[in-house]
């Protein structure tokens, strides 16, 4: 997966997405295994800046919390 995770709990991750021929930043929950698991989608944009706007609005995170993976 290409994409990026929080460093602080590993509970926020953003993969990049190709849907319909273009790639779009997927912002998503994780849940621990200890509350049941499973994953909420919490949306998917298209540009960076819309990117900052999604996490501002349902996370407690900046982009600048989050580390690159793959
Ligand atoms: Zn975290």
């Amino acid at each position: 997966m290409r994409g990026w995770v929080c460093d602080c709990c590993g509970r926020w991750q953003i993969s990049v997405e190709r849907i319909h021929g273009r790639y779009l930043y997927r912002l998503v929950r994780l849940y621990r295994v200890e509350v049941g698991g499973g994953r909420d989608v919490l949306g998917e944009v298209a540009t960076v800046t819309d990117l900052e706007a999604l996490l501002r609005a349902r996370t407690p995170l900046t982009l600048a919390d989050l580390r690159e993976v793959g």
